[in-house]
Parts: C-alpha cells; structure tokens; sequence
C-alpha cells in the first residue's frame, strides 16, 4: 500500500509574526502541525519540511523588481524555521527559490522532492503550512498533477489575502482539482492506521 507523508510548507521566522513577510497569525498553526508531525514520526512516515531558501539578489525582492520584501535569505536568521516548529532529525529538508532568477512558491518546482516522495512508495500528501493562497496552494496543486492524493489540513495553514478571499478561493480551487480539504486530527487518525 503505497504510504501517507506530511508535507508542512514554509513554517519559517520571515512568514512569521516580526518577520520580513509575516503572515498574520502565522504562528498559531504550529500546535497543530507538531501533534501532526510527531504522530507521522511515530508511525515512521515521512515528514518534509520546505523552505523558501533565497539568494541576496533573488527575483521575487522588490529591489530586483519583484512584489516581495526581501524575505528568507539563505542561512539568515529570518530563514530558519520557526523556533517552536519540531522538525525530528530524519526529517526530508526541502529548499526552494535558491536561483536569483527563479521564483519557486511549490516545494516542488526545481526540487528533487517528487523523485524522493516516489522513492519512498509516498502516495499520499496530507499539507498544512505558510500561505494557503500562495506556497500551499501551489505545492498542493503540483502534488495533485504529479499524481498524489493530496488532503490540505485546514487547521495547519493561514493565508496572506492580499485581496480579500484569497484564501478561499484557494481551497476552492484545490477541492476543484480534487484535493480533499481536511485537518489535523484525521490526518493523525492515516497516520496510526498506516503505522
Ligand atoms: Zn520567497
């Protein structure tokens, strides 16, 4: 039976509440995420955390013409993970953008990630994470094109809403492709039955 991984998108210092680009409350989905994650790891499914992961002079900066503040810099303090995120040793590091001229909102554009998942027997993606309307929207739509099953904990993640409703339209978009729209607890509950 192919196996279920957690896939936690972006939970890192700069998205956070006093980071460069902070998603509002961004924070708060971290309780959720580590039952979610120690439940994966006890059951000894694979749990994959991605960064955005960001050269000085990347794209995406408003100095280089882009729409963000600079956010994420390659081995900066504001790139690292959130301090209360878990992330257990063992875990698959996935990092994302580190070309100037290539912007990555998927974890799994330009990455190994979908060669290692496929290695791995991974069938399965349940994803929570940082923003719904921008890195989880995107991962979980090239989830679903490469062919996993993909379940977006709606408890795990938060979103920008630059314009107002972005993230609904974002799980509307995603349930429309056939993800499954979900949280937490019945994430956990795949996890022990996998186990
Ligand atoms: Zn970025």
């Amino acid at each position: 039976m192919p196996a279920t991984a957690l896939v936690v998108v972006d939970v890192q210092r700069d998205f956070c509440p006093g980071g460069a680009l902070a998603v509002a409350g961004g924070d708060s989905i971290i309780p959720a995420l580590n039952k979610a994650i120690s439940a994966f790891r006890q059951s000894g499914l694979p749990v994959v955390f991605t960064r955005d992961w960001h050269p000085r002079n990347h794209c995406s900066f408003k100095e280089q013409g882009g729409v963000w503040p600079k956010h994420c810099v390659a081995r900066t303090p504001g790139a690292s993970f959130h301090p209360r995120l878990k992330v257990p040793r063992g875990s698959i590091v996935v990092s994302k953008g580190t070309r100037p001229n290539l912007e990555a909102y998927s974890g799994f554009q330009g990455t190994e990630l979908e060669r290692r998942l496929k290695r791995l027997h991974v069938g399965e993606l349940f994803i929570g994470g940082l923003a719904t309307d921008y890195c989880v929207k995107e991962t979980a739509l090239d989830a679903l094109t490469a062919g996993f099953d993909v379940g977006v904990m709606k408890d795990c993640v938060k979103g920008v809403n630059l314009r107002k409703g972005d993230s609904v339209a974002a799980f509307r978009l995603l349930a429309g492709r056939g993800a499954k729209l979900t949280n937490s607890a019945a994430a956990i509950r795949k996890s022990r039955r996998a186990a």
